[in-house]
């Protein structure tokens, strides 16, 4: 059969079949306990092998283009497990800089216990990640966009760069969604997703994906089975019921996010506007390259002429939120939150200023988000 389009991929792949009563949806097994089955693995949840999961790892890896899929309990237990799982005591792992702040968490606060090496770029060119490759190293880790400021790293380039020296290339795709951006068409071997982001996409389900090659996806679950970290049935079932909607909302959310940004960039009380879909954005022209929408996610930067937490505190709809990509819009003042625990040298010397905003465009309509932000931009002047 003919590979089905993205939109009916979000609907259908994976889907189970109820076979019993010849209801429209994917039945829910919340079982913990399967007859013995007399292969290698028997069905239990932690396995990553019970219906509800199996079927959900195949509408995402059809997604990514990946022939095998794991979901997880959170976005960290899935970059977590994928890291661990590819590294050994003595190896090196090369990470670009200003990655997902549970990520530098995870590797700055545990890597030592392991004896696993670890360096960041300084720069995200190929260069920047082609210095630092020694004789241990196994894995570089990617994320574009990243965050705050959607710099964008070029896929093609550092998959060849890591296929010429040997090396496992991973991502974490969840700025982007499947829906924006599918690395492994660039050659990288691993796909990570924070499913409670896009993938999930209103704010209530905390999960996570791995995807990849047969080959790479087996030496993840073999560590993946021993640390644990799977998602509830419940939660699996609810997550593909979201993803039934997500090219619906990715491209809702891009076009609200290509329209602020304009809308933003336009205005005196706003000093830069980070959006890979402006033309004024550095990394534009690659970004065109490699991504099909350039996701919901943009930050600007307010004049320092308007206050910027009166500015916030008068916003109606749009919600001051840690989190991202939910159906509803939001923003999150990185010095204040992800980026808070940054001195604030490291924080200039990552382009992030302390009136900053980073936004996560939801799906209402862009007319009602632009008066939220003018109203709100006229009582915090200064
Ligand atoms: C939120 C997020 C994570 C972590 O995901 P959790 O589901 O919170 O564990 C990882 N990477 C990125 C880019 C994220 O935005």
């Amino acid at each position: 059969m003919k590979k089905s389009k993205v939109q009916t991929i979000c609907v259908h792949e994976g889907q189970l079949l109820d076979e019993q009563y010849k209801g429209a949806i994917s039945p829910l097994y919340m079982a913990t306990a399967y007859a013995y089955s007399g292969v290698e693995i028997n069905r239990y949840p932690r396995y990553f092998n019970t219906p509800n999961q199996v079927g959900l790892a195949k509408k995402i890896s059809a997604l990514e283009g990946a022939e095998q899929g794991l979901i997880f309990g959170s976005g960290m237990a899935a970059v977590s497990t994928a890291l661990l799982s590819h590294l050994r005591a003595g190896d090196h792992v090369i990470l670009q800089e200003d990655l997902y702040g549970g990520t530098t968490n995870l590797v700055v606060e545990e890597f030592k216990k392991f004896e696993i090496e670890y360096s960041f770029t300084k720069g995200l060119k190929k260069d920047d990640f082609e210095v630092l490759i020694k004789k241990n190293t196994q894995v570089i880790y990617l994320e574009t966009p990243s965050n705050p400021l959607m710099k964008i790293v070029d896929l093609e380039a550092i998959a060849l760069l890591a296929r010429s020296k040997g090396l496992i290339t991973m991502i974490d795709n969840t700025f982007a969604s499947p829906i924006n951006q599918n690395p492994i068409t660039f050659g990288i071997d691993v796909v990570i997703h924070s499913a409670t982001k896009y993938l999930g996409g209103h704010s209530d389900i905390l999960a996570g994906v791995v995807v990849g090659s047969e080959k790479q996806m087996n030496i993840v679950f073999q560590m993946a089975k021993n640390l644990g970290g799977s998602l509830s049935d419940y939660a699996v079932w609810l997550l593909e019921r979201s993803i039934k909607t997500l090219s619906l909302r990715v491209n809702a959310q891009n076009q609200n996010a290509i329209e602020l940004s304009r809308f933003l960039q336009g205005k005196s009380s706003v000093d830069a506007v980070y959006y890979p879909g402006l033309e004024s954005h550095p990394d534009h022209n690659l970004a065109k390259t490699q991504m099909k929408g350039f996701s919901g996610m943009f930050s600007f930067e307010l004049n320092t002429s308007y206050d910027l937490d009166i500015f916030q505190q008068n916003l109606k709809l749009i919600k001051p939120a840690m989190s991202l990509a939910g159906v509803e819009s939001t923003l999150t003042i990185p010095c204040k939150t992800s980026h808070s625990l940054l001195s604030s040298e490291d924080r200039l010397a990552q382009g992030i200023q302390d009136n900053l905003i980073r936004f996560s465009s939801g799906i209402e309509h862009v007319e009602d988000l632009k008066e939220d932000i003018n109203s709100a931009l006229k009582k915090s002047k200064k």
